[in-house]
């Protein structure tokens, strides 16, 4: 069931969660409901209300039960689509420059493969054939899937409309059943979605009984420094495009109530322009 406004966890679905105040970030807020920072005034003439700066108020959720955190708000396909709108085109660069003058380094590094892939690849490799068949779900352009340059086949399930990596093909949902694929991939996707556990369960059908899916999130530091914690609401003030924090608990939860099994788990350090800091990656089956 989709809930706009979260009730419960998106990852193991307990109605058990704590609840604190946040804003949304301005860039996030302008682009899903269409909202601008707002000084009120005198003139509003408000004779119950303060004034001072409004900022898009919402809640940061985290579940007692497994841990995760995240924004109560639960974006709509539509809103979601208006977020991510030319991601990082010019436009869209310029827009989120202007709330946030630091975005300017995050641009210069996407197109660059990230390094830790590698790590990745090195970790995932003694389970795999030599050349695996690959299908990376929310790939983009293909710039860092794995096994990008040593690969049977590797096909790209991707909304957006970019030009591929060369001899990545893209896919469709209709082509994806009726393929055999050695890996799946999910990389950096879930922390931006409202609804992961639907989105995971979208992948199953690309699964054989052989097949390896990895799911990779960022350990957002926040979850690495107060491990086990279940007092992190408060600590969680601002929400911006990651509206998901998992923690391995989470993870863990949410993909064996879809009946896959964990096969592995990997923390590995990464340091690129777009993250900083640790990816967890799980690795898991059909179960
Ligand atoms: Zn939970």
């Amino acid at each position: 069931m989709r809930e706009l406004i979260a009730q419960h966890c998106i990852c193991c679905g307990s109605d058990h969660l704590a609840k604190s105040a946040a804003v949304l970030m301005p860039f996030v807020a302008l682009r899903v409901f269409g909202h601008e920072p707002v000084q009120i005034t005198a003139e509003w003439g408000l004779r119950d209300l303060r004034e001072g700066t409004a900022y898009t108020l919402c809640n940061s959720l985290q579940c007692q039960e497994c841990g995760a955190l995240f924004l109560d708000y639960r974006f709509t396909d539509g809103q979601l689509a208006a977020l991510y709108h030319n991601y990082r085109d010019v436009h869209y660069n310029a827009q989120r420059i202007r709330f946030e003058p630091g975005y300017v380094n995050v641009v210069e590094h996407y197109h660059q493969r990230a390094a830790y892939i590698a790590e990745v690849e090195a970790w995932l490799a003694p389970r795999l054939p030599q050349a695996p068949a690959v299908l990376d779900w929310g790939g983009d352009t293909g710039i860092n899937s794995v096994f990008r340059d040593s690969n049977s086949l590797l096909h790209i399930h991707d909304i957006s409309g970019v030009e591929l990596v060369a001899g990545a093909e893209r896919v469709d949902l209709s082509q994806i059943g009726q393929q055999h694929y050695d890996l799946v991939t999910c990389s950096q996707v879930l922390e931006h979605v409202s609804f992961p556990a639907e989105l995971v369960e979208r992948m199953l059908p690309a699964l054989g009984p052989q097949t390896l899916l990895y799911l990779e999130v960022p350990h957002e530091a926040l979850v690495r420094e107060h491990p086990d914690s279940l007092a992190l609401a408060p600590l969680k003030r601002h929400w911006h495009e990651h509206v998901n924090f998992f923690c391995e608990v989470s993870m863990r939860r949410m993909l064996e109530r879809l009946g896959l099994e964990i096969v592995d788990v990997l923390r590995l350090p990464v340091d690129v322009g777009w993250t900083r800091g640790e990816v967890l990656g799980v690795l898991v089956r059909l179960a």
